[in-house]
């Protein structure tokens, strides 16, 4: 208590950072107490609760903790999925403080279920990184991208030699004026994969600054055409992360017995609001609310959260058909992981437990691709469900009655 009390009193007087105290204390717990005594003494607030905490700081990556947030959990379920990897009942995490999101998406995956499930299949699967290089002319620029072509398989054995699990599979090359973006594609197995492919990416590049006999230079190992943590209509054509597509076909009785809608206002209200009037509004995603599933999971399960941008680009698309109406959602750049970042911390590793997907997988990646198959399947019942309700009439009602009755209300009632 004497020492800590000494370190505090160095804190006030400035004479240490709060940047310093697991070296000056040895123990990153005790830094974290001193950080968090340090900020009630001088700020006049109470961390208690941001105090509480499983974590053990001994054993994570973390710059400077003081402690940890909360967020509530719900889950949804069954929801059943045809997949590829997924196959069969699951039950989705959910980290939100939305009241209705929960109860939205526990409808939808009802309806879902009650239709057959959610056909759901991966149509491409790379996470990429694209250095910007300098060459003095587009003559150069158009050279270096041969060269870049023809010595493929040597920059693939180049990135081979920073990972087990990461492998350089392709390149987009992109030219303007002098400028030569390289858009890298890797297969990163169960990780998202960004760590790995910078870091391939960098040997890589080094490799073409030394062999690379014209003149070239590095400017940046990102140069946004990535495109990482930013919206970018390279990602919804040409994909990042995985490409995933998610239908069901909802007979005309599931949707009027547990949707309350008709399915044909439900397309109606589909094309009007989700084609119309995203266009009308320059929105380069079509979709109803997919950033809400894609952020609840995410945060449930260890996802990095800035990658909810672009992950949350989304197509729903929807047809009238005799049987009922088809319903589905194509996510152009869903980056998700099984293993590293996020993952490793043991609440968004149990939450990563409960889908049956928490580590590595046999082979590697199948864990990450059963994943995204079954968040994508969520997407689809959240979706559904917010659609029938527009049409229906219901989401007014139900926001009232599940986020205004406060936190409790919201996790408590199910709609419908
Ligand atoms: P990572 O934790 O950096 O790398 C994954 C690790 O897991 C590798 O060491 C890999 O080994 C190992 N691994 C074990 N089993 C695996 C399996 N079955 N499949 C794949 N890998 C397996 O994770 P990452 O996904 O590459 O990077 C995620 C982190 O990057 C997040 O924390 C995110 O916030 C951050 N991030 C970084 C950047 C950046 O520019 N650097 C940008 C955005 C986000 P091997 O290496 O031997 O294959």
């Amino acid at each position: 208590v004497e020492e800590l009390e000494k370190i505090l009193e160095k804190l006030e007087r400035g004479e240490l950072s709060i940047n310093r105290l697991e070296a000056e204390l040895g123990n990153a717990n005790l830094a974290a107490l001193a950080r968090r005594l340090f900020l009630e003494r001088r700020l006049g607030v109470s961390l208690s609760a941001l105090a509480s905490t499983i974590l053990d700081f001994e054993e994570l990556y973390g710059r400077n903790p003081i402690g940890a947030v909360q967020v509530p959990v719900g889950v949804v379920g069954p929801l059943r999925v045809e997949g590829e990897y997924a196959r069969g009942e699951f039950y989705v995490p959910l980290a939100t403080t939305e009241g209705a999101l929960v109860a939205s998406v526990a409808r939808g995956a009802k309806a879902v279920t009650a239709s057959g499930g959610a056909r759901v299949r991966i149509l491409r699967d790379h996470m990429t990184r694209a250095p910007l290089l300098w060459t003095p002319s587009v003559e150069e620029a158009v050279r270096l991208v041969d060269w870049v072509r023809e010595n493929f398989q040597l920059l693939q054995e180049e990135a081979a030699k920073t990972t087990r699990h990461g492998r350089l599979v392709d390149v987009f090359p992109y030219i303007m004026g002098n400028l030569v973006w390289l858009r890298l594609y890797y297969h990163t197995g169960d990780a998202m994969g960004m760590n790995m492919a910078t870091i391939a990416s960098d040997r890589v590049c080094k490799r073409i600054l030394a062999d690379y006999p014209g003149s070239v230079e590095c400017v940046a190992l990102s140069g946004n055409m990535c495109t990482d943590k930013k919206p970018a209509a390279i990602n919804r054509i040409l994909g990042r992360g995985k490409t995933v597509v998610a239908e069901a076909l909802v007979p005309a009785e599931i949707a009027e017995k547990i949707l309350k809608a008709d399915p044909h206002l439900i397309h109606y209200v589909n094309v009007a609001k989700n084609l119309a009037g995203s266009a009308a509004a320059g929105s380069p995603s079509y979709n109803a609310h997919v950033a809400n599933i894609v952020a609840a999971v995410f945060l449930a399960t260890g996802q990095d959260m800035a990658q909810v941008v672009e992950s949350s680009l989304a197509y729903t698309w929807t047809e009238p058909r005799p049987e009922g109406l088809y319903i589905s959602v194509t996510l152009p750049s869903l980056e998700v992981g099984t293993v590293g970042g996020g993952t490793r911390l043991p609440t968004q590793r149990e939450a990563l437990s409960i889908m049956g997907v928490a580590g590595g997988g046999d082979p590697p990646g199948s864990n990450a691709r059963k994943f995204a198959e079954i968040l994508a399947a969520a997407v689809l019942a959240g979706e559904l469900n917010l659609l029938a309700a527009l049409a229906s009439g219901h989401l007014a009602r139900a926001h009232q009655l599940l986020g205004r009755g406060g936190v409790r209300g919201g996790q408590g009632r199910v709609q419908g």
